[in-house]
């Protein structure tokens, strides 16, 4: 079943398309791995998708309804999160206080957000963390923050926007083990990453996008073996 259609997606800011008719649709459950050089677009794309912006031109159809002009915290409610490229969490707040205002999207009762905040930390392994004040975690722990307040909000889909940037070897490959965690628990995804081994292992599909274009579609093997992803995106290197 489609939970998300994307149809003929243009945006515009002033002359430039950061987005230029791109079409693709997501099946429950999956994870769509989403790639391309920097600037392509995708983090356009995800506020497209997620209300941030209206399309210039084009749809976006969660579960079946058309989202146009409908804003963040609408689309949120209907079961979708996104973490953000550049994390900005609450700094002053501590780590709980931080996961319950995801929480707080589905509930008005402050105990019901603290405990499903509660489950999310220890779903992405920071309870111990819970009291902490945000500003002080490593980065890591702040992507891992960013993941447990999407899913604070209950999402159907959740879409990550390169939660491994900026992270060591150790702390990428926790953060592959939860993504797969989450799929397990029947969550829908669509990730951007940069890093192509991360993103061939989890991905049951991939989108790669350039100049606001979608340049290619398919299964991670076939991708990594297209010839324009290898000229736009990933070089000869990393295929040979
Ligand atoms: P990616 O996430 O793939 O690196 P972005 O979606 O962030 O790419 O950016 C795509 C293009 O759109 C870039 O040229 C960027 O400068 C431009 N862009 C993104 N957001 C805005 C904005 N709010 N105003 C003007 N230009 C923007
Ligand atoms: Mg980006």
């Amino acid at each position: 079943m489609q939970i998300l259609e994307i149809r003929h997606l243009f945006k515009f800011f002033g002359g430039l398309a950061a987005n230029a008719d791109v079409s693709f649709s997501v099946e429950k459950g999956m994870i769509m791995g989403l790639i391309g050089p920097n600037g392509s677009g995708k983090t356009t794309l995800f506020n497209c998708i997620t209300g941030y912006y209206p399309p210039s031109k084009g749809e976006v159809v969660f579960k079946g309804q058309r989202l146009h002009g409908l804003q963040p915290d609408r689309v949120c409610k209907l079961g979708m999160a996104r973490t953000w490229q550049k994390v900005r969490p609450l700094a002053k707040l501590n780590v709980l206080d931080n996961v319950m205002v995801g929480a707080l999207a589905r509930t008005n009762s402050l105990k019901v957000a603290r405990q499903a905040a509660m489950e999310q930390l220890e779903l992405v392994r920071m309870a111990h963390r819970a009291a902490m004040l945000a500003g002080g975690l490593s980065i890591g722990e702040r992507n891992k923050l960013e993941v447990s307040r999407g899913l604070a909000t209950r999402p159907e889909l959740l879409l990550l926007d390169e939660v491994m940037g900026g992270l060591n070897p150790a702390e990428s490959d926790e953060i592959i083990q939860l993504i797969l965690e989450i799929k397990a628990r029947g969550f829908t995804q669509i990730v951007i990453e940069h890093d192509m081994k991360a993103i061939m292992r989890i991905s049951d599909r991939i989108v790669c996008l350039n100049t606001g274009e979608k340049l290619a579609e398919g299964s991670p093997q076939e991708i990594v073996h297209n010839p324009d992803v290898i000229t736009a995106y990933l070089g000869d290197a990393q295929v040979a």
